[in-house]
């Protein structure tokens, strides 16, 4: 039996899964906002209620938005200050005796969909994230890789490609290529522009206006010609984006959450527009968007403990 927890700045979910890796339990319940002796209560009450249910002793992962430090395995997560700092595996392991595995969310997103009956059997399957901000996940031959310092998988942290910065700057006659701060201190992190967030501030840079992305999205359907000149700039930044980070990775398949994930054109244009972003021989994966929604955090995380 697998254990997943999904802990979130203001939920957590449980989710058991069996050996078909299909749901037979799940939880939601407030995450406790900074007392971390009631979070490890949470955590470990329901991984004993389950035990005694399945009369088994399930493995346990646990997806955070953040990671575990690489010297000493304390929590680093902004969004989570029940977990901050806290040696939550070690705590963990001790109050319910196994190992315990914890994982960036966006990791535990890409597996769950790497493990999806589609994908099962894939090498190389890509998780990208395009939310509030732009994150991602890899997962090889079934298993995460999380790089020596928990960051690989951190894309959105990466700066902007020469090629895509190029276009920007050609993409207008009057604007010059916006150069984004982040949140991480640099300039120029795709975060800030393939992000729903990126899609609005685009947007706000070249047309001086703040408009909400499902807004200017109806606008570019209805044929609003500003909007349609801004979702045909970003289409093209991303398959750049994309095209580069595809010669990276070389994936069999990408798949797309987050909000901006659910804007249809994205799947029908990059098709067309990314292959000439990568090597004459490199080939195009499938990109998908993803199937398991919001259970992916809780399903990757529970499937951390699947050997293979
Ligand atoms: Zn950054």
């Amino acid at each position: 039996m697998y254990y997943g927890f999904d802990v979130g700045g203001t939920k957590i979910e449980f989710g058991a899964f069996n050996d078909d890796l299909e749901r037979v339990a799940t939880e939601r319940m407030p995450t406790p906002g900074d007392d971390y002796q009631a979070l490890l209560l949470t955590l470990s009450s329901l991984i004993k209620k389950y035990d005694q249910q399945f009369n088994t002793k399930g493995s346990i992962g646990i997806g955070i938005p953040g990671m575990e430090s690489v010297d000493d395995g304390a929590v680093l997560t902004s969004n989570v200050p029940a977990a901050k700092g806290q040696f939550l595996r070690a705590d963990l392991e001790a109050l319910v005796d196994r190992p315990v595995k914890v994982a960036n969310d966006a990791n535990c997103f890409a597996l769950s969909e790497a493990w999806d009956e589609e994908h099962q059997g894939q090498e190389g399957v890509l998780g990208l994230i395009l939310g509030t901000g732009f994150g991602g996940g890899i997962v090889i031959n079934g298993h995460v890789v999380s790089g020596r310092s928990h960051v690989a998988g951190e894309l959105g942290h990466t700066r902007m490609p020469l090629d895509a910065w190029l276009y920007l700057q050609n993409s207008s006659s009057d604007k010059e290529a916006p150069l984004f701060g982040c949140g991480c201190d640099k300039q120029g992190c795709i975060d800030n522009y393939l992000s729903g967030r990126g899609f609005e501030q685009l947007y706000e840079h070249y047309y001086g206006e703040r408009i909400a992305a499902i807004e200017l999205i109806k606008q570019q359907a209805a044929g609003e010609p500003k909007a349609v000149e801004h979702v045909e700039r970003f289409m093209e930044l991303l398959a750049i984006c994309f095209g580069n980070i595809f010669t990276a990775f070389d994936p069999n398949v990408v798949v797309l959450g987050g909000g901006l994930s659910n804007y249809d054109l994205i799947y029908s244009e990059m098709p067309k527009r990314i292959p000439k972003h990568l090597l004459s021989i490199g080939k195009m994966p499938k990109i998908l968007k993803a199937k398991h929604g919001d259970s992916g955090g809780v399903r990757g995380a529970a499937f951390l403990n699947i050997e293979c």
